[in-house]
């Protein structure tokens, strides 16, 4: 496999967005990354040219299976104007267990850490400045091959696109309102589950809008076979504390292994706070709540790093947590995190790059 990564540098410079008010997803650079894949070559052809539709015949594999897998990271510009990305060998580790779940061949790990910064080189005017803003980065493959026989392809692309966007938390973080969703499945264990998939992903939208039709801003998700046991809020992994301890879910088959859950057990243990992976149920949780024991719910992830849970609706059961304000222990580990991010707080893990 060749190393060198010819860039082709775009002529047609597009203006930023306002700073002030960007909104997600809606804006992409000027550069992306693609690297092709054939069975004769393997992944080959690793290249920056100026962001561009592509061009797929209406056979191509990814219309029909939805053979396709993604990441999501950001890339954040510290007060010093260094460029930092946190954690980011997690991300691609995590793409090519998505592919293997999906029969992609796998990436080199290596290789697209180094075209990431070399992206980000070449982009670094996009990482915004603004405190709370980011440069979103979405790593992708699809499979191209132009046959709709149902087997895995022979032809992919690998692509990394970067989007500026906005603070999550423009208005100052507010806790959420969470609607435990008992009909609908995220992803169950033996299925596509842990794999960042796109199906996975539709398959959420149903229960969201009934959620959001209900007034609660996201859904919890329950397992897929007794519909007892907590998975994940949303896009996000889940943590509780109950009397003094943190328990989140333990990764199962069906719940996505989060680079901020990850990153939060770690940060818990070093201060000495308990934390524990393990099954839980919704029962347990509405047990601690009557009891007056669940003292702080959150939820994890890459975009609002913490969202602090401050009402779940469970039917006839609604629980209000601690107010609906952000607890102690969730502003700590949100202070914490994004100070390492950002280069604000002296990086004692060595998780930014
Ligand atoms: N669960 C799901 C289903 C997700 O899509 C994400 C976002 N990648 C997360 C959890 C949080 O993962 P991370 O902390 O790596 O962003």
């Amino acid at each position: 496999m060749t190393r060198t990564i010819e860039v082709v540098h775009s002529t047609n410079k597009k203006p930023k967005p306002n700073a002030d008010n960007i909104a997600f997803g809606k804006y992409f650079s000027d550069h992306m990354f693609v690297m092709d894949y054939s069975e004769e070559k393997g992944w080959y052809d690793p290249r920056i040219v100026p962001y561009a539709p592509i061009t797929l015949e209406p056979s191509a594999m990814i219309f029909h299976y939805g053979q396709t897998v993604f990441e999501g990271l950001k890339a954040y510009r510290t007060p010093d104007d260094r460029i930092l990305l946190f954690r980011p060998e997690k991300n691609f580790r995590r793409l090519n267990l998505s592919s293997e779940r999906i029969s992609i061949p796998a990436i080199d790990e290596e290789l697209a850490l180094v075209a990431l910064k070399k992206l980000i080189e070449v982009e670094k005017e996009w990482v915004p400045a603004l405190e709370g803003n980011s440069l979103y980065i979405r790593p992708f493959i699809i499979a191209t091959e132009p046959n709709i026989n149902l087997t895995p392809a022979n032809s992919y692309q690998f692509m990394m696109i970067l989007s500026p966007v906005g603070s999550y938390y423009k208005e100052g973080i507010k806790p959420v309102g969470i609607y435990v969703e008992d009909e609908y499945t995220r992803a169950v264990k033996g299925g596509t589950g842990t794999a960042k998939t796109a199906g996975n992903y539709a398959a959420a939208y149903k229960a969201q809008e009934r959620a959001t039709e209900k007034g609660y801003s996201q859904v919890l998700w329950l397992d897929g076979v007794e519909k007892k046991f907590i998975e994940e809020v949303g896009s996000m992994n889940v943590f509780f504390k109950v009397n003094g301890e943190v328990i989140t879910p333990e990764l199962n088959g069906s719940i996505l292994e989060g680079v901020t859950r990850m990153s939060i057990i770690e940060l818990l243990k070093d201060w000495g706070v308990p934390v524990i992976e393990r099954r839980i149920s919704l029962e347990e949780i509405y047990q601690a709540y009557d009891r007056g024991e669940l003292e702080e719910a959150f939820g994890t992830g890459t975009a609002a790093v913490i969202s602090p849970v401050g009402e779940l609706n469970w039917g006839q059961r609604n629980m209000v947590i601690n107010n609906r304000e952000m607890g102690e222990l969730s502003r700590k580990l949100y202070d914490t995190l994004t100070g390492i991010q950002t280069g604000k707080i002296e990086d004692r893990y060595n998780w930014t790059v």
